[in-house]
């Protein structure tokens, strides 16, 4: 069987802007360190390529209070000022570039929904640390919370599965969607004892109609593989239990041995098993609707092994 061009990614210079300069961990060159793992393994020809979408401030404000968009606006437009308590400076037009995150993967989720696409991939998005009302963690807009909504609002979906495998826990989504039922949450991620943004503890199950509805699954630093995949197992029953609409992956590759802001020690191995196994779970529940983003990773020959990795067992999952 030939790996047809049923995987999409998103490629082009709008995406490139979204990042900070000065030597800040989040540079602007954790996308070509991608594309060029891709080239390197012929995985970049055998995808379809699609440009990057800009958010309107509509779809922001799906999840993003008003005056948070218009504070980026102002910042963006001066080109400075902290976003956040530190982490996160404004440069000028970075209001566009994350709103190019945003749109992005909100585009996937409407082509997924619509069968326009089979599975979809965005680098760089899958900001998970950005709340309604600030950024955090160098996350200016959150992608995956525009895009849950939208999946609710827009499609009526019961059941999304949102599902976290990078080395920080997603709190960005966990806080704001803690008490909706339709939001199936699932995060792996070194304990909040050791790490940033010290949340995502195992009690953290889901608060009112939510409860039962998420699992947090810290993992002591130096962990590897085989701790995670110890973990996954558990992540993979409870999806089942759910039977997921659709599936939301945040695919970071922090978690990989060696990068700078976090002390796991997973191998890509990680990252082929949580991919193949929420396409069996897509294919399975979801009409095969799946969708990836990128999420964090600081060392740039681990972004492109652990997303490249990710693109491959898109491509050879059956469906
Ligand atoms: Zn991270």
């Amino acid at each position: 069987m030939t790996r047809s061009r049923t995987v999409s990614v998103y490629s082009g210079e709008a995406l490139e802007r979204y990042g900070f300069g000065d030597g800040h961990p989040f540079g602007l060159d954790r996308i070509h360190a991608f594309w060029d793992e891709m080239h390197r393994r012929h995985l970049d020809y055998q995808v379809q390529v699609l440009e990057p979408v800009m958010a309107t401030v509509a779809d922001l404000g799906r999840f993003h209070v008003a005056e948070y968009i218009d504070k980026v606006k102002r910042f963006s437009e001066l080109g400075e000022g902290l976003l956040d308590y530190g982490d996160t400076p404004a440069y000028k037009g970075v209001f566009e570039a994350a709103a190019y995150v945003v749109g992005s993967t909100v585009d996937a989720v409407h082509r997924v929904m619509r069968n326009q696409v089979r599975r979809a991939f965005v680098p760089i998005a899958g900001l998970h640390h950005g709340m309604p009302d600030t950024a955090a963690g160098f996350c200016v807009f959150n992608d995956c919370g525009v895009a849950i909504k939208v999946l609710e609002d827009d499609y009526g979906l019961e059941r999304i599965a949102y599902v976290d495998i990078d080395a920080h826990h997603g709190d960005g989504l966990y806080y704001p969607f803690e008490d909706d039922p339709r939001v199936i949450y699932a995060d792996i991620h070194e304990d909040g004892r050791y790490n940033f943004p010290q949340s995502g503890f195992q009690h953290e199950v889901g608060k009112g109609e939510g409860r039962g509805r998420k699992l947090n699954l810290p993992l002591l630093p130096r962990s590897s593989d085989e701790e995670f995949l110890l973990m996954w197992d558990k992540v993979e029953q409870f999806l089942d239990g759910w039977k997921p609409q659709f599936v939301l992956m945040q695919c970071g590759a922090d978690g990989l041995a060696g990068d700078p802001l976090a002390h796991l020690h997973y191998t890509p191995a990680a990252h082929r098993r949580a991919a193949r196994s929420l396409c069996r779970i897509a294919e399975e529940h979801a009409e095969g609707r799946i969708v990836a983003v990128g999420g964090g990773g600081y060392d740039l020959r681990n972004v492109g092994k652990a997303w490249a990795t990710v693109i491959d067992a898109f491509l050879e999952a059956p469906m």
